[in-house]
C-alpha cells in the first residue's frame, strides 16, 4: 500500500501537493537535497557534507519505506520529504527536511500526520525519530503535531517516539492547525484589500452589471477593478481590458464571463498573483460530464498557484464589516449588518434567504454563497466565523456535506462557544447503505443520520429556513435561557393560551408564577388583568403597563425567559409598546433572561430591532425560544472528553479483524464474534460452540445451570424465526433440543453448521447496541428497544460513533422506551450505568475499527445487577478508504 495523493492547504493560506516517492523522482530529489542549506542538512543527515547525490538515491529509492514528498503545484518542485523505514519489531524510523524557504507552514507536520495513517494502516506501531538538539524546529513539530510523543535524552541527539494512530483528539488538534489556513483563505475572499471584476458589463441586467453595482453601492473600502476588453468606464471606474493590465494584483477577482473562458481567465488571476477568485458562472460539476471536467481543470488552476477558490455556479460573497463593505454578489437589496454569518450552498436559493433575513431583521455579519464547493466549502467558513469577532451566530443551509465527519468534528469545536444553526434539505444517502442487520434497518426506516450528526455536535437544526432566521436573530440579540421556565405577557388571552400550547410542545414550562410577582403585578397593573401565567393586561393595556410587567416578570428568579404578546388594538400604538419593551430588553434586569416580542395585527410590528427580536407569529417564537434553551442546555453540561474510552486491545483487535478478513468478508462466526468483543472488554454471556449435538450436553454441563441451545449457520441469520433458539434448558434437555433442531432444519433446507450452547442470563429489559458504517459519516452508533421485536417497535437513537459517556446516557434517556430501564410500574430499576458503558465501548470499538460494517448485539439484555450481549453479530469488509488527514 503507499499513501494516497493529496493537496493540502499550509498556514498561510497557500497549498501543496502530497505525493509518494516515485522511482523517477530521483533528480528533484537530488536538487531538493541540494538547495539545502548546510544547517538542514546537518539535521536531516547528521553530516556537514553528505554525498547529495546518494542520499538522493536512497530517498527515491521506494523498496527502503515509505517516503512522501510535497511538491509545489506550479512545478512540481520538491519542498519537502518524509519518509519512514520499518523494523522488525512494529516500529519505524521516521524522518524529515524541509525546504528552507518553506519551514514553518506546517509542512513537516502534514507529512507526519500522513506517514503516520499510512504506517498504521500497514501494521507499524510506532514511530521513533533521532533528532538534534538543536533541531528546535523539528522537536516543536513532533511536540506540537498531535500526538502523544516521548521523549529520551541520548548522548549527542533526541530520541522522539509516539504511535501511528492518530486519536480523536490528536486529529481535532490537527484539524486546529489546519484551520489558521482556513481563516487565511477566506480572508482573501471576505475581506480583500482590493477587488477585479472580470466580466464587469453596461449591460442592464446582466450578472456582471449587477456586481459591478452592488460593489460600488455597497461602498467597498478598496480598490475596484472592472475588466472588460470594451468598455472604458463601469460604474465610473476606469476598465481595463483584461487582469493582467491592472497596476496592482487584486486580491480578490470576482469571475462572471461565460464558462467557456473561465479557465483562461483563472489562468490570468493566477499569472497576475491573485490569491482568491468567485466564480459565479454556472456550467460546472453541478451539469455533470464536461461540467465536472472543467470544474477539475479549474481547480487544477487554482491550487498550481495557490489561489482558493469560491464556486463556481454561486451567487457572491458579502461582507458588512464597515472597514471593508464587500458586496461582490448580484443579489438585489443587501442585507442588514449584524452578528450572525450565513453560508447557503443554493445560489438561486441564497438570493430567497437573503430576502427572508431582511423581513425578520435579522442582521448579517457575512454572507456566502459556496456553490459547486470545488475549493472552499462550508468547513472552512465555519472555521472563520468561529474566530470572528463579529460573528455571533452561524447559519448555514446545506444540501450535502463534502465531508461529515470533518463537520461534525469542527461544528462540535464551534457550539461549545457559538450557536451553529444549519438547514439540511433533502434526505441522507440511506438507500446507499446495504445493511441487513437489525440495526441497518432501524437506521434506514428512521432516516437518522443527519439528526445524529447534528446532535453529536450540538448544531441546532431548523426545518425551513424562516425558523432558522427566527431563532438566529434571538440567539445574536439575547442571552441563553439559563432553564425552560416561561413568562408570557400579553394583551390578549386567545394567542397567549397558543402561546403556551407552542411552548409546551417545545418542551417548556409556562407555570403560575410565583405569589411575589403575583403580588406585585396586581399593584402595578388595573384590576381586570389576570396574574397568573400568561399574565393577561387585557386590551386596554398600556405601554406603561407593558413595561410594568415585564420588569416584575424578569425580576422573578424562577423565570429564564419572557415572551411578550402584542395584540394592536385601537387604543394602543404598537410603536409606543415596541418602544417600552425595547426599553425594558435594555435595562440590567434582562442581562441573563431572553425577552422575545410577537406583535400581531394590521399595523404590524413596529422596530424593535437591536435589542429584542421579533416574531411574527406565537408558534415562531415558541420554536426559537425552544431551540435557545436546548442549545443552553448544551452550553451547559460539560462535553464529553473528545477521546470518550479508548477501545480496550486494539492491537488484538487489529490481529483478529485481520486473520477474520484474510478468511474474506462477510458474517463474522458467532465464536469469533464473541472472542472479538470479549476482546474489546465488552460483558457476553460464556458460551460453547459445538459442532454435533452430541455435544451439546457436554457443554452445558461445563457451563452449569440451565441454558440456550442455538443452532449456527449461514443461512441463519434470524434464529428464532427459523426455530434455532431454545432457552432455560437443563444439559438432557438441551441435547435433545438440538436435535430436535437439527432435524426441523434440515427439513427446511437449512441444515446448521453446529450449535451454540450459551448461559441463560438474569431476567431484564431487551435492547439493542449496534453499529452501521455509513460511506459518508463514518461509523453509526445505535441503541435502542431491542429483542425479535426491534423492528417493530422502531425506538432507536443514532449518533455518530465514537461516543462519550455522556452523550452515550443521553441515548438512553432519549428512548421512547426509556421507562422500561427505569423502574416501569414498580419493576426494579436496571443497571443503566452498564447499558452506557456497553455503547460507549462499542462506539469506540467501530470507530477505532473501520473494517467493522455491521455490528449487532440483539438483545443487550439488562438487569438490576448488569447488563449482558446474549447475541452478537459482526459483518467485517475492507476498511473504505478515508481522505488523509490535512487533504483539501
Ligand atoms: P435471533 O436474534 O437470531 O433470533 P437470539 O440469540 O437473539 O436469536 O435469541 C432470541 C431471543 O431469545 C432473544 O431476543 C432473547 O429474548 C432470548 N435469548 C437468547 N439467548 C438468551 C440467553 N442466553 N439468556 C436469556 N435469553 C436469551
Ligand atoms: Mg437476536
Amino acid at each position: 500500500m503507499t499513501t494516497a495523493e493529496s493537496d493540502v492547504a499550509l498556514r498561510d493560506g497557500r497549498t501543496v501537493h502530497l505525493r509518494p516517492v516515485q522511482a523517477d523522482d530521483f533528480e528533484r530529489i537530488e536538487r531538493f537535497l541540494g538547495s539545502l542549506s548546510d544547517e538542514a542538512r546537518w539535521f536531516r543527515f547528521f553530516s556537514g557534507a553528505p554525498d547529495v547525490s546518494r542520499m538522493a538515491h536512497w530517498i527515491a529509492d521506494t523498496r527502503r519505506g515509505v517516503g512522501l514528498l510535497a511538491v509545489t503545484a506550479e512545478d512540481g518542485m520538491v519542498v519537502g520529504h518524509g519518509q519512514y523505514a520499518p523494523d522488525d519489531a512494529g516500529s519505524a524510523e521516521v524522518a524529515f527536511a524541509v525546504a528552507d524557504g518553506w519551514q514553518g507552514r506546517g509542512i513537516a507536520t502534514l507529512l507526519l500526520a500522513q506517514l503516520a495513517e499510512t504506517a498504521a494502516a500497514e501494521g507499524v506501531l510506532h514511530f521513533t525519530a533521532s533528532v538534534l538538539p538543536a533541531n528546535h524546529r523539528m522537536i516543536g513539530t513532533f511536540r506540537d503535531s498531535g500526538f502523544p510523543v516521548e521523549v529520551r535524552v541520548r548522548p549527542g541527539e533526541l530520541q522522539i517516539t509516539l504511535p501511528t494512530t492518530m486519536t480523536e483528539e490528536g486529529r481535532s488538534h490537527f484539524e486546529e492547525r489546519e484551520g489558521s489556513s482556513a481563516v487565511a483563505a477566506v480572508g482573501h475572499v471576505l475581506a480583500p484589500r482590493s477587488v477585479a471584476v472580470v466580466g464587469a458589463s453596461r449591460r442592464p441586467g446582466s450578472i456582471g452589471a449587477a456586481i459591478m453595482a452592488n460593489l460600488v453601492a455597497g461602498g467597498f473600502t478598496g480598490p475596484i477593478f472592472p475588466i472588460n476588453p470594451r468598455a472604458a468606464t463601469i460604474e465610473g471606474r476606469p476598465a481595463f481590458a483584461s487582469v493582467a493590465d491592472v497596476p496592482e494584483a487584486p486580491e480578490l477577482a470576482v469571475i462572471a464571463v461565460p464558462a467557456d473562458q473561465v479557465i483562461a481567465v483563472a489562468r490570468e488571476c493566477a499569472a497576475a498573483g491573485v490569491r482568491a477568485l468567485v466564480v459565479v458562472t454556472a456550467g460546472f460539476s453541478e451539469v455533470g460530464g464536461a461540467g465536472q471536467a472543467r470544474q477539475d481543470r479549474l481547480l487544477a488552476v487554482c491550487r498550481a498557484a495557490g489561489m482558493r477558490l469560491v464556486g463556481p455556479n454561486c451567487l457572491g460573497v458579502i461582507n458588512t464589516d464597515p472597514d471593508v463593505a464587500l458586496n461582490a454578489s448580484f443579489a438585489p437589496g443587501a442585507p442588514q449588518p449584524g452578528r450572525v454569518g450565513f453560508a447557503s450552498q443554493s445560489g438561486a436559493f441564497g438570493i430567497a434567504a437573503l430576502d427572508l433575513a431582511r423581513t425578520h431583521g435579522t442582521g448579517l455579519s457575512a454572507f456566502v454563497s459556496t456553490g459547486d464547493k470545488a475549493d472552499l466549502s462550508g468547513n472552512d467558513f465555519l472555521r472563520y466565523w468561529e474566530s470572528d469577532p463579529r460573528t455571533d451566530v452561524i447559519a448555514l443551509y446545506l444540501e450535502s456535506f463534502g465531508n461529515p465527519a470533518k463537520f461534525a468534528r469542527i461544528a462540535r469545536r464551534i457550539t461549545a462557544v457559538k450557536p451553529v444553526i444549519a438547514v439540511k434539505s433533502g434526505r441522507s444517502g440511506a438507500g446507499q447503505r446495504a445493511a441487513s442487520s437489525h440495526t441497518g434497518a432501524l437506521i434506514a426506516a428512521a432516516d437518522t443520520t443527519v439528526d445524529a450528526l447534528f446532535r453529536h455536535s450540538g448544531v441546532i437544526r431548523a426545518d425551513t429556513v424562516a425558523e432558522m432566521f427566527d431563532a438566529a436573530s434571538l440567539l445574536s440579540r439575547q442571552p441563553l435561557p439559563g432553564g425552560k421556565r416561561v413568562a408570557i405577557v400579553t394583551n390578549a388571552g386567545g394567542p397567549a393560551i397558543l402561546c403556551a400550547d407552542a411552548c409546551e410542545a417545545e418542551g417548556l414550562e409556562v407555570r403560575p408564577l410565583d405569589e411575589m410577582t403575583r403580588a406585585t403585578l396586581a399593584r402595578a397593573l388595573p384590576a381586570e388583568a389576570s396574574v397568573t401565567n400568561p399574565v393577561d393586561m387585557i386590551a386596554s393595556a398600556t405601554a406603561a403597563d407593558y413595561a410594568r410587567a415585564l420588569e416584575a416578570v424578569l425580576d422573578d428568579p424562577d423565570v429564564d425567559a419572557v415572551i411578550a404578546i402584542f395584540v394592536a388594538p385601537l387604543a394602543t400604538r404598537a410603536a409606543d409598546v415596541a418602544a417600552a419593551v425595547r426599553a425594558v430588553g435594555l435595562q440590567p434586569r434582562a442581562a441573563r433572561t431572553p425577552v422575545l416580542a410577537v406583535f400581531l395585527g394590521p399595523d404590524g410590528p413596529a422596530n424593535v430591532e437591536d435589542g429584542v427580536p421579533l416574531f411574527d407569529s406565537v408558534e415562531a417564537a415558541a420554536r426559537a425560544l425552544g431551540h435557545a434553551t436546548r442549545y443552553g442546555r448544551h452550553r451547559m453540561r460539560p462535553p464529553d472528553p473528545l477521546t470518550p474510552t479508548p477501545p480496550a486491545q486494539t492491537d488484538r483487535i487489529a490481529a483478529l479483524i485481520a486473520e477474520e478478513l484474510a478468511l474474506g468478508e462477510g458474517w463474522m462466526s458467532p465464536a469469533a464474534a464473541e472472542a472479538l468483543l470479549r476482546t474489546a472488554g465488552l460483558p457476553i454471556t460464556a458460551s460453547r460452540s459445538v459442532v454435533k449435538p452430541g455435544a451439546v450436553r457436554r457443554a452445558a454441563q461445563e457451563l452449569g445451570g440451565f441454558v440456550a441451545v442455538k443452532a449456527v449457520g449461514p443461512g441463519l441469520l434470524h434464529k428464532s424465526d427459523a426455530g434455532g433458539v431454545r432457552l432455560g434448558l437443563s444439559a438432557v434437555a438441551a441435547e435433545r433440543a438440538a436435535q430436535e433442531m437439527r432435524l426441523v432444519l434440515v427439513a427446511g433446507g437449512m441444515a446448521p453448521d453446529g450449535f451454540l450452547v450459551q448461559e441463560m442470563a438474569p431476567t431484564g429489559v431487551e435492547l439493542i447496541v449496534g453499529v452501521v458504517g455509513d460511506p459518508h459519516f463514518g461509523p453509526l452508533i445505535a441503541v435502542g428497544a431491542g429483542g425479535t421485536t426491534a423492528e417493530l417497535i422502531g425506538d432507536v437513537q443514532v449518533r455518530l460513533a465514537p461516543v462519550g459517556p455522556r452523550e452515550a446516557d443521553a441515548m438512553l434517556r432519549e428512548l421512547r422506551t426509556f421507562p422500561l430501564l427505569d423502574g416501569f410500574r414498580g419493576t426494579p430499576k436496571a443497571a443503566v450505568g452498564a447499558v452506557r458503558d456497553i455503547v460507549e465501548r462499542i462506539s469506540a470499538l467501530a470507530a477505532a475499527h473501520p473494517e467493522i460494517a455491521e455490528l449487532d448485539c440483539n438483545p443487550v439484555i439488562a438487569g438490576p445487577s448488569g447488563a449482558v450481549i446474549v447475541d452478537a453479530r459482526i459483518r467485517i469488509a475492507r476498511a473504505p478508504s478515508r481522505a488523509p488527514v490535512g487533504a483539501l
